[in-house]
């Protein structure tokens, strides 16, 4: 992979207005926002009984390590009332790292590649918006390729909704 990729999500309160607010957040603690992706609307996953979440995939630019851009994700969910109550629960603002360039880390609070990528179709459709033929480092196949061998059956739909930010 060419670049760092990161997944937002929310499913509570004002969806879109959290998906903004975290972006300029990360763009104020040190990330240049240099594509994302359209906005998806999705089905809960492993829980099922919530809303459907708003999701966005971005591509950044930092000089910050993996594990500070984890912690300042982080951060950024704290900052915006993120309670970490449930795994898989439901939540104002969510933030993963996708993949940090070609690296793999397998550390004990950070996965990269994200681990997910494979076996969850809404986040193979996001990638393969912003880089369908860039290649996972682990995996050796494609956003599209990976997106053509996933089985997941989650429902997903493309929305209008729109961030309102400027690319750097
Ligand atoms: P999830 O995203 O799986 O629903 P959380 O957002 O609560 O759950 O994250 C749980 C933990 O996952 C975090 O404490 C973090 O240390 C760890 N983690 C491991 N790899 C990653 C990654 N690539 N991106 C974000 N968090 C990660
Ligand atoms: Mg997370």
């Amino acid at each position: 992979m060419n670049g760092i990729y990161l997944l937002l999500g929310s499913n509570i309160e004002d969806r879109m207005r959290a998906l903004n607010t975290a972006v300029s957040k990360l763009q104020a603690s040190g990330m240049q926002l240099i594509d994302h992706s359209a906005v998806y609307e999705t089905a809960p996953w492993g829980i099922l009984d919530q809303n459907w979440f708003l999701n966005v995939g971005l591509k950044v630019e930092t000089s910050l390590s993996s594990h500070d851009l984890l912690l300042a994700c982080q951060k950024v969910e704290t900052q915006m009332g993120r309670e970490r109550k449930l795994k898989w629960g439901p939540r104002i603002i969510d933030i993963d790292i996708l993949y940090y360039g070609n690296q793999i880390i397998d550390s004990g609070s950070l996965k990269v590649p994200h681990p997910g990528i494979p076996d969850r179709k809404f986040t193979l459709i996001l990638l393969n918006d912003l880089a369908p033929d860039e290649t996972h480092p682990a995996l050796g196949l494609t956003q599209s390729q990976l997106l053509e061998h996933c089985e997941d059956q989650s429902e997903y739909l493309p929305t209008k909704y729109q961030l309102d930010i400027d690319l750097a």
